[in-house]
């Protein structure tokens, strides 16, 4: 398909029947990588947006969301992380939300260095100076390779991949989790995107499945994320040693205590893996 210019709109699909249309206020950005489409349009909304494949990956307007729910429950759900590992995660929103915590040291392994390169200079606000942090080490690899070859260990994974095809697909199977748990050792904490609870449910249980023979709790928790199909979105985390769904209110609040969040908040912490009735299968798969 050719460059949409200003004043076209641009579809993001959902399921078989529904998309997100979104007008382009400018093309700032859409080149072919070895790996995929990457395009970063203005959007009078939603800011700038970045779109990988025609899929809306993250915007300025409502990163926080989906950053916050999948940086602060697993890495709350590790009784001391220090060391952390992010596979995907290009833009660098998550990377920058984790490190509010006292980690210690962080590597990222991103499969297509332009994502970086691009989200670094047209929408700086979202990886902000995460990359530059001294605790960084950024990786152009592929994530499954990395985690197979490494003798180094991690405290908590978090896998900011995008949907299971392509590149990510690897990354939703159990063999891919199988080598985390590994580098992780007794206390390992891994969380992932798992995709819309109204048309992803296959992927829900698919990512539930191949986690389960790994860790001891597979709990899946909802947040909403309005640019992407559908808005209600869930993520799962893996844990060997404490429940995510039953962590200590008042060292959360301890742990929390100095960083500010817009979404996340430790009164709704278990709450975000109580699901409504209509969607209550989701998460006994
Ligand atoms: N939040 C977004 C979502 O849920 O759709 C994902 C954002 S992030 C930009 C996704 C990143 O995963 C992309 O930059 C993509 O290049 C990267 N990725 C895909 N497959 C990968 C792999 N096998 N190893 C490492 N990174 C990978």
């Amino acid at each position: 398909m050719g460059t949409p210019s200003a004043g076209e709109w641009i579809t993001d699909p959902g399921g078989e029947g529904f998309a997100h249309t979104y007008r382009v206020e400018a093309m700032l950005h859409d080149s072919r990588s070895a790996f995929q489409r990457i395009q970063v349009i203005e959007n009078k909304d939603f800011g700038r947006m970045l779109i990988l494949d025609d899929a809306v990956q993250t915007t300025e307007r409502d990163e926080f969301i989906y950053h916050e729910l999948l940086s602060h429950v697993p890495i709350l759900s590790h009784p001391s992380p220090g060391r952390l590992l992010i596979i995907g995660g290009g833009d660098g929103g998550l990377l920058r939300e984790a490190l509010r915590h006292p980690l210690t040291h962080a590597t990222i392994v991103e499969i297509d260095g332009d994502v970086v390169e691009v989200t670094r200079r047209l929408i700086p606000s979202i990886p902000g100076k995460a990359f530059d942090d001294p605790r960084t080490r950024l990786l152009v690899d592929d994530g499954i390779r990395f985690v197979r070859e490494t003798s180094e260990a991690f405290d908590v994974a978090l896998v900011d991949s995008t949907d299971p095809k392509g590149p990510s697909l690897v990354l939703f199977t159990t063999e891919f989790y199988g080598y985390l748990a590994r580098v992780m050792g007794s206390q390992g904490v891994l969380a992932v995107q798992s995709g819309s609870p109204i048309y992803q449910q296959d992927v829900i249980a698919l990512v539930r499945g191949n986690m389960a023979p790994h860790f001891r709790f597979v709990r899946t928790y909802l947040g909403m994320v309005p640019t992407y199909p559908g808005v209600l979105w869930t993520f799962t985390v893996g844990s060997q040693t404490r429940d995510p769904a039953a962590l200590d209110e008042s060292e959360l609040s301890r742990r929390m205590a100095g960083i500010a969040t817009r979404y996340y908040t430790v009164p709704a912490h278990r709450h975000l893996f109580t699901f409504p009735p209509f969607l209550s299968e989701v998460t006994t798969g």
